[in-house]
C-alpha cells in the first residue's frame, strides 16, 4: 500500500457504516484520516481505538448539509496535516418509500445530504486540490445508482445524480489538474442505513435485506484499491454487491 501511505483523507460518514470501515482500514494502511459526522461521540471513540491501534485519525464534527461545516472541515484538515490528498462523499441517508405517500420532508432530505452534501464536499477540497495538482475525490452511489425499484425513485435519483457529478468532475479536472474521480457503488451492505427507513412496506423486508447484506469492509478494500493505485492510474467506477444480490 505504497500510495496510500501518509496520504491525507477527509471521510464524510464516518461515525458507522462504509465510512468508519473505511477509515478504520486506511488508517492500518498508515493514511492520516480524518473523520467527519454529526455523532461527535461515536467519531471520537473511533478515533481513539484507532490511535491506541497505533494510526493516526482526527475527527470533525460536521453536518454535510452545511457548506459551512463543510468548508470548516477541509480547514481543520489543511491546518493538523498540510493538505488534502482524498476526499471520501460518504454520508448518506435512504428513506426509501413509494411516492405516493408523499413524504416530502424525507425526498428533501435524501437531496440534501446525499447530493448537496457531495457538492459541498467538492466545494470544500476543490481550490485547494486544483493548487496541489493533485488530489482524488471519491464519491459513493449505489447499486440503485443504476437501477430504478418501486421505493427508491429519490433515492436512486441522488445516486444517478452523484454518479453524474462524479463523471462531470472527472472530465473538467483530470486531463487538466490531474484531480482523480472515483464512484463506488456499492449493494446491500450490513451498515445502520436501513434505520433511517421509515415505510412501513421496506421495513417489512429489512430481514431479507439483512441476510443478503455483506460486510462494509468488503466495500472500504475497493475504496482502498481505488486510492492505492498510482497517481496516473484513474479507478474511475467499482460496482460491488452481494454475490446472492440481483
Ligand atoms: P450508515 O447509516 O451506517 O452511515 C451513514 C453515515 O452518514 C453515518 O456516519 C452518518 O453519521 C452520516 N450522515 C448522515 N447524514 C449526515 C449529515 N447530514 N451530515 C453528516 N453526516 C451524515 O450507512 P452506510 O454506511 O450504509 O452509508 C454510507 C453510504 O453508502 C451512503 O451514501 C449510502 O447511501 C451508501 N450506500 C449504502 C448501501 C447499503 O446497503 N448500506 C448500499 C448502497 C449505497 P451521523 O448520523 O453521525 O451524522
Amino acid at each position: 500500500m505504497e500510495n496510500t501511505k501518509d496520504k491525507v483523507v477527509i471521510i464524510t460518514g464516518a461515525s458507522s457504516g462504509i465510512g468508519e470501515a473505511t477509515a478504520r482500514l486506511l488508517a492500518q494502511k498508515g493514511a492520516k484520516v480524518v473523520l467527519a459526522a454529526r455523532r461527535e461521540d461515536r467519531l471520537q471513540s473511533i478515533v481513539k481505538e484507532i490511535q491506541e491501534q497505533g494510526g493516526q485519525a482526527i475527527s470533525f464534527k460536521a453536518d454535510v448539509v452545511s457548506s459551512d461545516d463543510m468548508q470548516k472541515m477541509a480547514e481543520f484538515a489543511l491546518k493538523q496535516y498540510g493538505r488534502i490528498d482524498v476526499l471520501v462523499n460518504n454520508a448518506g441517508v435512504m428513506p426509501v418509500s413509494r411516492l405516493h405517500e408523499l413524504r416530502v420532508a424525507e425526498w428533501s432530505q435524501m437531496i440534501d445530504v446525499n447530493i448537496k452534501g457531495v457538492l459541498h464536499g467538492i466545494a470544500a477540497v476543490l481550490p485547494t486540490m486544483r493548487e496541489q495538482r493533485s488530489g482524488h475525490i471519491i464519491n459513493v452511489s449505489s447499486v440503485a445508482g443504476y437501477e430504478v425499484s418501486p421505493t427508491s425513485a429519490v433515492y436512486s435519483g441522488t445516486k444517478f445524480a452523484v454518479r453524474a457529478i462524479s463523471e462531470g468532475l472527472r472530465k473538467e479536472e483530470s486531463p487538466e489538474s490531474r484531480i482523480r474521480s472515483t464512484i463506488i457503488s456499492p449493494g446491500m451492505t450490513e451498515t445502520e442505513l436501513l434505520n433511517t427507513v421509515n415505510s412501513p412496506e421496506v421495513q417489512a423486508m429489512a430481514e431479507h435485506i439483512k441476510g443478503l447484506a455483506i460486510s462494509p469492509y468488503s466495500i472500504a478494500r475497493a475504496i482502498a484499491y481505488a486510492i492505492d493505485e498510482p497517481e496516473d492510474t484513474g479507478v474511475n467506477e467499482i460496482v460491488i454487491r452481494p454475490t446472492a444480490q440481483p
